[in-house]
């Protein structure tokens, strides 16, 4: 958004929460995008259509998808990855072994840490400014516009009144009292493999002032990461691939699913869920020693017996 407002001539701020070396959300965590395509593109091999894109999706919510919003985000996928190269992104090819998704999702070169580098390269050439640890703590809102916006920098409270305001600051998922709301006590034990600045500060100030809320906070995207990963910023590291080649048991040493039922991208989208509705959100994945080489490495070593 600040990339576009300023090539269309507009004045640019953008306040970050978080300090620069971990600026960038959530999408700092990134590694790639699925993108809908007609042919051949960028490094997306033979075509992946809207709706195979619309299957997809909903065979991982099990319907439970806003139908219009998803078309929209999977139509304009295809012009962004072209976009998103016009602006620094650099593409290579996916990874062979349990990621065979040549076809369906583009790699960023270097992962979400370069893809965010990128941008603000691009960005800043721009000319827009950016203030690192400056957290916006409410938007005034009169009618629909926002008149003045609150945040804090280097200990002091500031205000603005632009003319415009692009809110872009996530979801509320490292807020983990807000997680329990939605998810009763059980969210205490989540382990949150992304952002800790991303705390629905701004989610919520809109929400109190009676902005219409869109999403279900019941829905998120849970994967099953390692039990001995951080509570925060794991990143992607820390999620297991072993479960297809595997047996799952609860701490009660009771199966819960059928650990094979799909390999990619099913597994990869429901296990966490399926976790964390166990007692104490504890999975055991048990593998025979013959099929450790079949799935990526964890990044903690298994213990063996
Ligand atoms: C480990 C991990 C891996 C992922 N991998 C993928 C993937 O490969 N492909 C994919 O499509 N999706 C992936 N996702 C999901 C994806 O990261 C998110 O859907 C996406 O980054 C959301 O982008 P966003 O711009 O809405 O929020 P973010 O990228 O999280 O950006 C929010 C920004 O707002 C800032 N902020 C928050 N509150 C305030 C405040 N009060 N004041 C000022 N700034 C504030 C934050 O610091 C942050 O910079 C992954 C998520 C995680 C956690």
């Amino acid at each position: 958004a600040a990339i576009t407002a300023a090539e269309d001539g507009a004045r640019v701020l953008i306040l970050e929460t978080a300090p620069k070396p971990y600026r960038g959300g959530n999408s700092r965590h990134t590694r790639n995008f699925r993108c809908m395509h007609h042919g051949p593109l960028g490094p997306l091999v033979e075509s992946y259509t809207e709706e195979e894109y619309l299957a997809d999706l909903m065979k991982v919510t099990g319907g439970k998808t806003d139908e219009h919003l998803a078309r929209l985000a999977i139509r304009s996928s295809e012009e962004c990855l072209p976009w998103m190269e016009a602006h620094g992104v650099r593409f290579q090819p996916s990874l062979s072994g349990t990621l065979s998704l040549a076809r369906t999702n583009a790699f960023f070169r270097g992962g979400g840490k370069s893809l965010v580098n990128a941008y603000y390269r691009t960005a800043e050439g721009l000319g827009v400014d950016v203030l690192y640890e400056a957290a916006v703590t409410h938007l005034e809102l009169e009618g629909d516009r926002v008149t003045r916006v609150d945040y804090t920098h280097e200990g002091a409270a500031k205000s603005l009144s632009p003319k415009s305001v692009v809110v872009a600051s996530g979801g509320f998922q490292a807020d983990t009292d807000w997680l329990a709301r939605a998810w009763g006590p059980a969210a205490k034990n989540f382990l949150i493999r992304g952002t800790p600045y991303n705390r629905g500060v701004v989610l919520a100030d809109l929400l109190d002032q009676g902005v219409a809320q869109v999403g279900d906070p019941t829905q998120c995207h849970a994967v099953a990461i390692d039990g001995r990963a951080p509570k925060f910023d794991g990143g992607i590291v820390t999620r297991l691939d072993c479960v297809p080649f595997s047996i799952v048991v609860n701490k009660d040493a009771q199966r819960f699913y059928d650990e094979g039922e799909d390999v990619w991208p099913k597994r990869y989208a429901i296990w966490g869920r399926l976790v964390a509705a166990q007692p104490d959100q504890v999975g055991y994945v048990i593998i025979d020693a013959k099929s450790l080489n079949l799935f990526m490495p964890s990044v903690f070593p298994p213990i063996k017996a």
